[in-house]
């Protein structure tokens, strides 16, 4: 895949810890898929969409899965 275009993408946002998590996620089906595989027993989480100015992803190259 070429590098992915500025566009809207969706963070697991952990209430516990009250940052958003590091991975990117194309769609909120799959965002709350690996939250709900994350989250421990009773871990309560939200799905953030974010635009293209994501500060978790920042700057920083993304690699490829
Ligand atoms: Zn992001």
């Amino acid at each position: 895949m070429d590098r992915k275009p500025n566009r809207h993408h969706f963070h697991i946002h952990w209430s516990k810890n009250q940052r958003l998590d590091w991975e990117g996620f194309d769609t909120r089906a799959e965002a709350t898929a690996r939250a709900i595989e994350l989250a421990a027993p009773g871990e309560m989480f939200t799905i953030e969409e974010v635009s293209a100015t994501c500060s978790v992803c920042g700057p920083k190259a993304v690699s490829a899965n």
